[in-house]
């Protein structure tokens, strides 16, 4: 607990501090980011192919098939394997693995095969020290900062997988969401009625955007998961909040998707929850100040 009054009396510490576990929280973040997906795979095709052995129609040939794929298919954790280079299966080593420096050691390449290590390694890592040197800033070295902590670092999780497969896991949406209003019954950010009501008009409030929009283009302009992130921030910051995320959220998805599209031609597969990711963020940090700025001018 010495350590804690430490860090509670000298901020450029606790910032330091923070910014160093952030970095080797951020280097887990990008084992979370890279598996998950994956271990998620290995789990569908487990259990299409035992839901088909055991379907009438399945011919012997086709159920021996999918008996091969259920013995053989190799499960996946977040700590094994132990990583390799995708390009050579170079076991990575420890001193390889140190965030941030080792990547500049090795100049951004496999130290067996060259091959080049997407420079989204360090950028993740340097992002999670900076955001949680700015959770420590903004809410002290506390229980509120700590979980804040836990938010933002989820957050990070979720928009590196929505951004590769367009997936906001339940296995993170649902204990975060369950989180937001466990450290609430203590009134951390909002209050609990806060809290509750923010969760459900998070998710009903895309989900209404979505019928809409649904009606008008029988598009679908959004995925579930978008709608239960969004419940999430509602748990967490309550719901006046949520139009603020939704309106900032809406803006970072207008630009950056008319800036891709500039640069790649026609729409690719676009994910949302980053950017009501980064809006809850915002949300998080600055909210309070955006709003009483914004109903300052008007009142
Ligand atoms: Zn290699």
């Amino acid at each position: 607990m010495q350590l804690i009054e430490l860090l509670q009396q000298n901020m450029t510490v606790a910032l330091l501090v923070f910014a160093l576990l952030g970095l080797c929280v951020g280097s887990f973040l990008n084992v979370v980011i890279h598996r998950i997906p994956l271990m998620m795979q290995f789990e569908w095709r487990q259990e299409c192919s035992q839901f088909l052995v055991q379907q009438p129609e399945t011919l012997e040939a086709q159920a021996n098939d999918l008996a091969t794929i259920i013995a053989k298919d190799t499960p996946i954790t977040l700590s094994r394997p132990a990583s390799r280079c995708p390009n050579c299966a170079h076991k990575i080593k420890w001193y390889e693995n140190i965030p941030l420096i080792s990547w500049i050691g090795l100049r951004g390449r496999c130290s067996d095969c060259k091959a080049s290590i997407s420079w989204r390694y360090p950028l993740v890592e340097l992002i999670t020290a900076l955001l949680s040197a700015l959770v420590i800033y903004h809410f002290g070295v506390t229980m509120v900062g700590l979980s804040a902590l836990i938010l933002v670092w989820t957050l990070i999780a979720l928009t590196g997988i929505d951004f590769d497969t367009q997936l906001l896991p339940d296995r993170l949406t649902f204990p975060l969401a369950g989180l937001g209003l466990a450290v609430n019954s203590q009134s951390w950010f909002v209050s609990p009625t806060q809290a509750i009501w923010g969760l459900l008009l998070g998710f009903l409030s895309l989900w209404i955007v979505v019928k809409v929009f649904y009606l008008l283009t029988k598009k679908h302009g959004m995925g579930q998961g978008d709608f239960k992130l969004l419940a999430v921030l509602g748990a967490w910051l309550g719901p006046m909040m949520l139009p603020l995320i939704i309106l900032l959220s809406s803006l970072l998805g207008s630009v950056v998707g008319i800036v891709l599209m500039r640069i790649h031609g026609a729409s690719k597969p676009f994910a949302f929850g980053p950017y009501i990711a980064v809006a809850g963020i915002i949300a998080l940090l600055y909210g309070n100040d955006i709003i009483s700025w914004y109903l300052a001018m008007y009142i």
